[in-house]
């Protein structure tokens, strides 16, 4: 989609020459609120009221040849004043309904003075626009779409910015998301990481191939691959926007490009879905793009921890016991378990680098579905501070999560009776036990760990894949960016980490 803001003097609003021209209505209101909004517009919605198609119910009212206005098309689209997440994606598919009705490609919608969220609104357009269809041969395709905004001042061009920065983060994030096993390999991720490079002058990419990282210790990390044909490797993307020697925000991302579950294999129901196991790492991808783009004076480094889970003679198997790159060891209850093993070695490397904080992502659990759905991602944690910041952040961005608990009393269910610990609890609550596994790997550094199992992808919706956590994600360190020294306590009383 092309969004751009143009200038309009309101009071000749209709003299303004539109194809199709979308006008905000607040809702419940009798009149408009601002002396801004010129008397032509009132008697428009005058005259809609007088003949009875615009009412106190009314959400949308397409007029075609409007009296008085040289727009061939006005769209009268009811909303609330202040809009929130919901008014915007309401708003945003009206307008896209509408133009695919008509077959149009552009609009132009009047963004009023008193219009508080707008932000929000410019998202909401951006991201339904989204299509993925990259694998059909048969497409109907049309022009790309084009909005323009048309606004009496500059206010909101940091809102277009950003929010055209997250919609390019968002949409790398969804068709990685969306690729197929077969194409999205390993191997593939590494592509798209060093493209990060190769644009951005800001951004350099290593990738650390199987050597390396036997080099490094990574037992776990290893062992999940190790039933596949596509060779794993772990790209390591820095983005350098403050001063270079200040710690960066390590970003981790869970990218396991197809997890049939290894030997503890999963059941065909649900399993083609798996190819979404990798929406940690591809939301990696999609953040370092937008945090390039926007040039937030941070220091930010994102790491995909990536492999293939497939059974094979080879594989990693139940029984198995792992040495981690930390040293601690673990026993394998279940190689559908993955995630984790990969994550807690991509830990332990972020720690060795001074990071300020680590944030992994990471569709990691059923449990996460169950508990809280598709509507928050499940968020945990050893620093209270840096919780909330992100809970905060994703209240602020429509991208909620919720705060789960890893007090020490769950961490019993990862007793082992043989190594330092088991992958997976029985009988225990999934997602926090993921959680309680990955928090003895933070140890003290301050970190938190995003389950975005019921967030990140809707399988069989068409675009399945969300682009979430981005906005969380892109918001938190947009905030962070504006903090003077951020401090992040760490409570490893409730956090229960094993020192
Ligand atoms: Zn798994």
């Amino acid at each position: 989609m092309i969004m751009q803001t143009q200038h309009l003097n309101m009071a000749a609003v209709d003299n303004h020459s539109a194809e199709l021209l979308v006008i905000l209505v607040p809702a419940g209101q009798t009149g408009f609120p601002s002396q801004a909004y010129p008397a032509c517009l009132e008697t428009l919605i005058e005259h809609y009221k007088k003949m009875g198609d615009w009412h106190s119910e009314s959400k949308y009212l397409l007029c075609i040849n409007p009296p008085e206005f040289k727009a061939s098309r006005i769209l009268l689209v009811d909303t609330n004043m202040d809009i929130v997440k919901a008014d915007a994606k309401r708003i945003s598919n009206v307008v896209s309904d509408v133009l695919e009705q008509l077959n149009k490609a552009k609009a132009e919608i009047i963004m009023p003075p008193w219009l508080q969220g707008g932000e929000l609104l410019i998202q909401a357009l951006f991201h339904a626009s989204y299509k993925f269809s990259d694998y059909k041969t048969k497409t109907s395709r049309r022009e790309e779409i084009s909005v323009t905004l048309l606004v009496s001042d500059d206010s909101l061009d940091e809102s277009l910015d950003y929010a055209r920065a997250l919609h390019n983060g968002m949409s790398r994030t969804r068709d990685l998301a969306n690729m197929p096993g077969n194409l999205c390999t390993p191997g593939y991720f590494a592509e798209c990481a060093l493209a990060l490079d190769e644009q951005f002058a800001t951004i350099s990419t290593d990738v650390l191939d199987e050597a390396q990282l036997t080099e490094l210790g990574m037992g776990a990390y290893l062992a999940v691959g190790r039933g596949s044909v596509h060779p794993g490797c772990m790209p390591v993307i820095r983005y350098v926007g403050a001063e270079p020697e200040e710690p960066a925000i390590w970003v981790i991302g869970k990218g396991i490009t197809f997890d049939s579950g290894g030997i503890t294999l999963k059941k065909p129901p649900g399993m083609q879905s798996m190819i979404y196991d990798m929406c940690g790492g591809a939301s990696v991808i999609g953040l370092m793009a937008a945090v390039a783009e926007l040039k937030l004076p941070v220091n930010v480094t994102g790491v995909i921890a990536t492999a293939e889970n497939m059974p094979d003679g080879d594989a990693f198997r139940p029984g198995d016991i792992l040495t981690t790159m930390s040293g601690q060891t673990v026993e394998i209850i279940s190689t559908d378990a993955e995630g984790r093993l990969v994550l807690c070695d991509a830990i332990t490397y972020a720690k060795q680098h001074q990071p300020a904080l680590i944030i992994d992502v990471a569709t990691l659990t059923g449990a996460q579905i169950v508990s809280l759905g598709s509507h928050a991602s499940g968020l945990m944690g050893n620093s209270p501070q840096l919780n909330q910041a992100l809970q905060q952040a994703g209240d602020e961005s429509g991208d909620r999560a919720w705060t789960m608990p890893v007090w020490p009393d769950y961490q019993d269910a990862l007793d082992s009776p043989f190594a330092d610990m088991r992958n997976a609890g029985s009988q225990s609550p999934g997602m926090i036990t993921a959680g309680c596994y990955l928090a003895r790997f933070a140890g003290n550094t301050p970190w938190a760990h995003l389950d975005i199992a019921g967030t990140s992808f809707q399988y069989g919706t068409g675009n399945s894949a969300t682009g979430r956590p981005l906005p969380l994600l892109l918001q938190f360190l947009r905030n962070y960016s504006n903090l003077s020294a951020p401090q992040w306590s760490i409570n490893t009383d409730d956090c229960g980490f094993l020192p």
